[in-house]
């Protein structure tokens, strides 16, 4: 039995053959584990006996070692390179789809601005009106709240009822509110007839006044969402009621100027002053 485990004296010649082949294992061993790591290796595999496999080539190792060696060997770079090769041709390369830089101006609502609307009558011209301060303390820098009339017509957001149209407010990030008035023609030529923005105070301010023509009062009603949306319930969300009671904190606006034209008029009470 001795004899055919050891070598005989003087046939040193196999011995050292295998202790080289042994080194060489051992070299690509060391430089294995010095440049894989085992956990990034999808085919390695610690089996339930305690052995490792390797998935790709099916083939068992006694030890991390013994598996790193394999996969520096002929066999597993073989099939390595299959797989490559079949995976490329199973899944060509998608053309990307080219990114177009497209600036679209981003703003993010952050919802309705306070308001309040006060319902006034000038005894003196026998005018309705109703005054509309409108809130906006985070608008963008720069900007200046607009408004605009939109007959019923043309709003999608209620059915058509020719006895109102829509007064809307926008300025950016808020979101547009509208305002329902009565259908009564604005008396654009009073020099009451004003909008203002104060941008230190951030209060928009408009007087919208009408003409004389229809004995029923004027009414506003609450606020609806002009943005393509069904209007959503009231109240308005900075809680400020609209509107006050007619004998409100505001004092009646002030008289015509006389030979003043369209300049605008100061909004009435303690709003601060314009600069326009
Ligand atoms: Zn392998």
């Amino acid at each position: 039995m001795d004899r055919e485990w050891g070598s005989k004296p003087g046939s040193g010649g196999a011995a050292s053959g295998q202790n080289e082949a042994i080194d060489r294992r051992e070299r690509l061993r060391r430089l294995a584990l010095e440049t894989i790591d085992l956990a990034k290796d999808p085919y390695f595999m610690r089996n339930h006996l305690g052995s490792y496999e390797c998935k790709l080539c099916l083939t068992l190792h006694n030890n991390e070692g013994n598996y790193l060696a394999h996969t520096q060997g002929k066999r597993h770079q073989t099939n390595l390179a299959k797989r490559a090769a079949r995976e490329a041709k199973e899944a060509p390369t998608q053309p990307q789809p080219l990114k177009r830089k497209v600036s679209v101006r981003k703003t993010v609502k952050i919802g309705r601005p306070g308001y309040r609307v006060t319902k006034q009558y000038d005894p003196e011209l026998q005018q309705r009106s109703l005054l509309f301060q409108i809130e906006y303390p985070e608008i963008e820098d720069n900007l200046k709240p607009r408004h605009r009339f939109m007959s019923s017509y043309e709003q999608k957001v209620q059915p058509y009822d020719k006895r109102y149209q829509y007064l809307l407010f926008a300025a950016e990030p808020y979101e547009i509110i509208a305002f329902k008035v009565p259908s009564t023609e604005v008396d654009k030529s009073t020099p009451k007839f004003f909008s203002h923005w104060d941008p230190d105070s951030k209060m928009f301010t408009l007087q919208v006044y009408f003409k004389p023509t229809k004995p029923e009062p004027i009414k506003p009603q609450s606020a609806v969402g002009a943005n393509g949306l069904p209007p959503p319930p009231p109240p308005p969300p900075q809680g400020q009621p609209p509107p006050p009671p007619p004998s409100g904190a505001l004092p009646p606006p002030p008289p015509p100027m006389a030979n003043n034209g369209f300049r605008p008029m100061p909004p009435p009470g303690g709003f601060g002053h314009p600069n326009m």
